[in-house]
């Protein structure tokens, strides 16, 4: 029976440890900031946004909600986070992605200052963390560290196989696992044999963004399975493909019209030694890493300022 990685738990923990910091920064005066930008409707933005907002409540952050309507120009945008950049108060700044189409997504990136980056998206940050200097991770994949650490799964010697290259996820999850001495692997689209690649993994990281993709063949008996992919599917067929005979699962479908699947259809988990669920996996740590991520901007810029990024 493999094990489960409780992400909500060890999130849990991460958060208890970042409220004791703030509570030790408040005796000297300092309170962290977060900005968050949330531009337009997008209905899962919102609710990730709010609940980072909340979370920041929670743990006696400050925090700000800042509210474009959804045709704000670029330029606009700039201006807004120049503005931020140059606010003390303010330690992070979180622009919540996707942006509208006509907003130049990579200018605004670039426009936050590297040292209050805490979703560790800008250009800086990426570069430090591959040069191994100290740098903001981002959220997700330090995350995904957090996870196999704090659960005593052994990184180093390890073959550890990524599958997803993305600048938020795939390529710094599998820069961070390299930093903890795994033998490194990134397979993408163009991967050939995708299942020969996986199956040598002792740590596989699904990022893809495909529902229930890896498949129990793919993976190695008694391999760690991080799954990162949060996918909603509406249709009755996929859902069958991944949860056939889950009668749980098959409530709750019919109840909502939707549920959520991973990258890694469950029967993979049968294989697996241990595993990340979805929901509960690897999500929860993504809102306990940007609160770390921000806890420390603050401890960096005011409270160490001339050690700071
Ligand atoms: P992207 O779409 O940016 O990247 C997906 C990656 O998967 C690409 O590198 C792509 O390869 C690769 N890929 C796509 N199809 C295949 C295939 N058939 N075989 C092998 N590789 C393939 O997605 P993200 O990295 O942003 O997100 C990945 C997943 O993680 C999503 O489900 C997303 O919802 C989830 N996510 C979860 C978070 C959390 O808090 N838990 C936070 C962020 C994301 P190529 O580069 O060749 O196109």
């Amino acid at each position: 029976m493999a094990r489960i990685l409780d992400g909500t738990a060890i999130a849990a923990a991460i958060k208890a440890e970042v409220a004791e910091k703030v509570r030790a920064l408040a005796a000297k005066g300092i309170r962290p900031g977060l900005a968050a930008v949330l531009v337009g409707n997008v209905a899962a933005s919102e609710i990730y946004v709010r609940s980072k907002v909340q979370t920041c409540a929670d743990l006696g952050l400050y925090s700000e909600l800042i509210t474009p309507s959804a045709d704000i120009t670029t330029e606009a945008m700039l201006d807004l986070v120049r503005a931020l950049n140059d606010r003390e108060e303010i330690d992070g700044i979180l622009i919540q992605l996707p942006l509208p189409a006509q907003v130049d997504t990579k200018a605004l990136l670039d426009a936050v200052d590297p040292a209050k980056d805490v979703d560790g998206f800008h250009p800086v940050n990426a570069g430090r963390l591959q040069a191994g200097r100290p740098a903001l991770a981002p959220c997700t994949p330090a995350g995904v560290i957090e996870i196999l650490k704090r659960s005593r799964i052994p990184i180093a010697g390890q073959n550890a196989v990524v599958v997803g290259r993305s600048d938020i996820v795939g390529k710094p999850a599998a820069m961070l696992l390299l930093h903890q001495n795994a033998t490194v692997t990134i397979c993408h689209s163009k991967t050939r044999d995708l299942g020969a690649v996986t199956r040598e993994a002792d740590i596989l990281v699904a990022a893809i963004g495909r529902p229930g993709f890896i498949t129990a063949e793919m993976v190695k008996p008694g391999a760690t399975v991080i799954d990162v992919g949060i996918n909603r599917i509406t249709d009755r067929a996929e859902f069958e493909r991944c949860f056939a005979g889950n009668a749980k699962r098959e409530a709750a479908f019919l109840k909502r019209g939707s549920t959520i699947v991973g990258d890694v259809h469950p029967a993979a988990f049968e294989v697996a030694g241990a595993y990340t669920p979805v929901p509960g996996g690897v999500g929860p740590l993504t809102i306990a890493m940007l609160m770390a991520n921000t806890v420390q901007v603050a401890q960096m810029r005011r409270e160490l300022p001339r050690r700071g990024l």
